[in-house]
């Protein structure tokens, strides 16, 4: 048997007045997804645990099997494993955030969106400016920096204090002490660097410093494919997904035209999506688009890129036959933009019926299953 599970991150939402009271879930054409869950079984998934930030990471590494609660150890790790970045055993690899501090206070925390290349230009100024941390440029202002011999920090996400000063919500810790060093270092050289200079002079915000967060080691997970004895695969234009892949050891699958936005190709998801179910037994597909709407409040908009995943579902069931889980991540209410940690619908295909008949939250709470934890619902898929 050959299972697969399509996740659409953040499509669980709330009843939205604009979408006569349905939320974009009830409201989007899906025929596929009411397929699933009228000839499969629906539950709720508590995807968060208690005490946890909403965020895909937490949410994608309980899917997975992996309790975040045992092995979560920051955002850090997991892109630095997506980007091939070998850690040491004693290495703490931080997030990177290209910002623009003014006057004390964090008015944007990715520097006006900065492009790659001047991302990476500024990134490469500061590279031997610590000795005991390493610069990588990743993308636009996303970049990492690894601490050797480190011991990590308290730290802050930067989009969670704009428009406050930062001097309370500086890193705290064993790691301080070098990532104050980082900062510093960074707003010198950054002070005078031409990539701002061009910037100011067009009228967009300079990166006037690097800002560290969510550090950790590489998480410890045991391989996917010992742990369920199953092939796994993950397809997901989202760098922490795919960190969290290869540090599970599962096949990391590029799809041409995936851009983790609204405008990604899911067909070109599908095609490959089959392709790789040759030989994989497990594949987990991740469509970011419905949660980038979510976060925009744009509920027409998430109303189409549901629709869309379904069509891209509709394309793989025409030559599937295996069993099929479908669910969200974590809700991005359109009346919030932003995550929750709310218990999200699940529907699993090819393993008995239940009453439900759409997919949706209401449906889901009406659904055989009842209300199960992250790691429980690959078990129940391969049961
Ligand atoms: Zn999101």
């Amino acid at each position: 048997m050959k299972y697969l599970l399509i996740l659409g991150d953040g499509m669980a939402d709330e009843p939205v007045a604009e979408l006569g009271g349905k939320t974009p879930l009830e409201y989007a054409r899906t025929p596929h997804m009411d397929l699933i869950a009228r000839d499969g079984c629906m539950g709720m998934v508590r995807t968060i645990p208690e005490g946890f930030e909403p965020g895909s990471d937490i949410a994608n590494l309980g899917i997975l099997g992996y309790d975040p609660r045992a092995c979560y150890t920051g955002r850090g790790p997991l892109e630095a494993a997506s980007m091939g970045i070998e850690l040491d055993t004693s290495d703490i690899a931080y997030r990177c955030n290209l910002v623009t501090v003014r006057e004390g206070v964090m008015v944007d925390f990715s520097a006006g969106h900065i492009s790659n290349g001047e991302g990476r230009e500024l990134i490469s100024s500061v590279e031997d400016a610590v000795p005991s941390a390493s610069f990588y440029p990743g993308i636009s202002y996303r970049n990492l920096v690894v601490v050797h011999k480190g011991a990590g920090a308290v730290t802050v996400p930067p989009h969670d204090i704009v428009g406050q000063e930062i001097a309370p919500f500086l890193p705290s810790g064993p790691d301080a002490g070098t990532l104050f060093s980082c900062m510093e270092k960074s707003r010198e050289i950054f002070a005078g660097h031409p990539v701002n200079r061009a910037r100011i002079a067009s009228g967009r915000p300079p990166a006037t410093q690097v800002w560290p967060w969510s550090g950790g080691k590489t998480p410890a997970l045991m391989p996917f494919a010992r742990k369920f004895g199953r092939r796994g695969g993950v397809i997901s234009a989202v760098d922490l997904l795919n960190g969290i892949a290869r540090c599970a050891g599962m096949e990391v699958i590029r799809v041409p035209g995936a851009t983790g936005y609204l405008d990604t190709d899911y067909q070109a998801k599908a095609r490959y999506a089959l392709g790789a179910l040759g030989h994989l037994d497990f594949l987990y597909v991740h469509v970011e688009a419905p949660d980038e709407a979510g976060h925009l409040g744009d509920a027409r908009e998430k109303v189409l890129a549901i629709e869309r995943v379904d069509e891209m579902i509709g394309t793989i069931m025409d030559d599937f036959a295996g069993a099929i889980a479908i669910l969200p991540d974590h809700p991005t209410p359109v009346r919030l933009k932003t995550h929750t940690a709310d218990p999200v619908p699940f529907a699993i295909h090819g393993k008995g019926r239940d009453e439900t008949t759409s997919f949706s939250e209401s449906e889901g709470a009406r659904g055989r299953y009842g209300m199960i934890g992250a790691t429980d619902l690959l078990p129940l898929l391969f049961s």
